[in-house]
């Protein structure tokens, strides 16, 4: 029998009549003759809830202990869902993501999945019963529970899927798939019916939210076609799959825009070999993500050097790089919080000359300033104010043909 592996985020288990109405879904999928694995997450907000739980209670939160708190969410997902199935008469089995075979590393709170074993998966579909895994969650090596950072659940799922060879995997979630751009600042953005796993990646890093970026990675390492879908509407949704020719080839897939981001400027650096690796080594041995970097021509032996970090790690990169610009006698570090980035995507740029082109003239044209650029061979990045994003977005979405109707 053909397998899917259908995942269920936080809203669409929300609250018992959601968690009722996913149990009904998954009878039917059975019904229509499909063997289903399911993946929860935490009902509705349950781990922020859990998170500021923590902080209450404590200034230390050992990752460890951190990590047993938090998979406790999908657990009480887990175990209503099989309630609710039981009532239809669908034999279901809850598993966490230990006793699913989920092995991790043991960097808790954002760990690595090393393997999926699985065996009590395939046995419980072997018997007819519908395996139904806490997400988001696993063990380590050292036997310890450990949990995949936010978002998680997709991962677990993807991870399953690939493990059981799948047939695909459905993500269910509260929008109705991916859109051209955030329907909540462009009303015209249209649901795309397929994009490339290239694309999708793109877009997951440049911060469209509907796809944790590493189930895409591991979703197209291991080629499993991913359905995003909607628990609420249940009509068919987005795929992501492997690129082909039949794809519609539009230059311009999606635009996307972040505000999560912030940017940080070391000026009068020494023009010296070494520096900027200097600098960099530093902010990644505090596990600083660091997104784009510019660095300016060289003016009298120095030069300036920009780059953009997540704003939650922006005070520690300011110390880190403040402490780095005093040892090595370069100019001051100045702190931006307030950019963001606004992006094209699409698999056709490959393919397009001018594209970069008509971007900035678009932005221009709104008197819009871009303050760094960074491309792919299918994403244009600028930087620009951060209250203008919205502004950039829309316009670019119009100059480029995206508009529905
Ligand atoms: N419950 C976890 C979170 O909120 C995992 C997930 O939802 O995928 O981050
Ligand atoms: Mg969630």
């Amino acid at each position: 029998m053909a397998l899917v592996v259908q995942k269920f985020g936080g809203t669409s288990v929300g609250d018992a009549e959601r968690i009722r109405a996913v149990a009904d879904h998954v009878a039917r999928t059975r019904r229509q003759g499909q063997d289903v694995v399911v993946v929860v997450s935490a009902m509705g907000k349950t781990t922020d809830e859990l998170l500021r739980l923590a902080s209450d209670v404590s200034g230390t939160r050992p990752p460890r202990e951190l990590d047993m708190l938090l998979t406790s969410g999908e657990r009480v997902s887990m175990a209503l869902l099989c309630m609710a199935l039981a009532d239809l008469g669908v034999d279901a089995v809850s598993f966490t993501g230990s006793q699913a075979g989920i092995i991790t590393d043991s960097a808790h709170t954002r760990a690595k999945i090393l393997e999926v074993r699985g065996d009590r998966l395939r046995e419980a579909l072997a018997e007819g019963r519908v395996p139904v895994v806490a997400g988001f969650q696993g063990v380590s090596a050292d036997r310890d529970v450990t949990t995949l950072g936010r978002g998680g659940s997709d991962t677990t799922a993807v991870a399953l899927a690939a493990a059981l060879e799948a047939e695909s995997c459905e993500i269910y979630t509260d929008v109705t798939g991916v859109f051209t751009a955030d329907p909540r600042i462009v009303p015209k953005a249209r649901r795309l019916g397929r994009v490339s796993f290239e694309e999708m990646l793109e877009i997951s890093a440049s911060g469209g939210r509907v796809l944790v970026l590493r189930s895409v990675e591991f979703a197209r390492n291991h080629h499993v076609p991913l359905h995003v879908r909607s628990s609420f509407t249940w009509e068919p949704g987005t795929w992501v799959v492997e690129e082909d020719e039949s794809m519609e080839q539009a230059v311009v897939t999606a635009v996307t825009h972040d505000t999560s981001e912030a940017k940080i400027t070391v000026t009068g650096v020494p023009d010296r070999p070494g520096l900027a690796a200097r600098l960099f080594r530093t902010l990644a041995d505090r596990s600083v993500n660091v997104d784009m970097i510019v660095q300016n021509t060289s003016h009298e032996g120095t030069t300036d050097i920009s780059f953009t970090v997540p704003r939650v790690d922006l005070d520690t990169s300011v110390q880190l790089a403040g402490a780095l610009a005093t040892e090595i006698g370069a100019g001051e570090v100045l702190a931006d919080a307030g950019i963001a980035k606004v992006s094209l995507v699409g698999a056709g740029m490959r393919s397009h000359p001018g594209i970069s082109a008509t971007m900035f003239e678009t932005l221009a044209d709104e008197g819009i300033n871009i303050e760094m650029i960074s491309t792919s061979s299918i994403r244009i990045t600028c930087v620009v104010r951060a209250d203008l994003v919205e502004q950039a977005v829309q316009a670019l979405h119009t100059a480029f043909g995206l508009d529905g109707t």
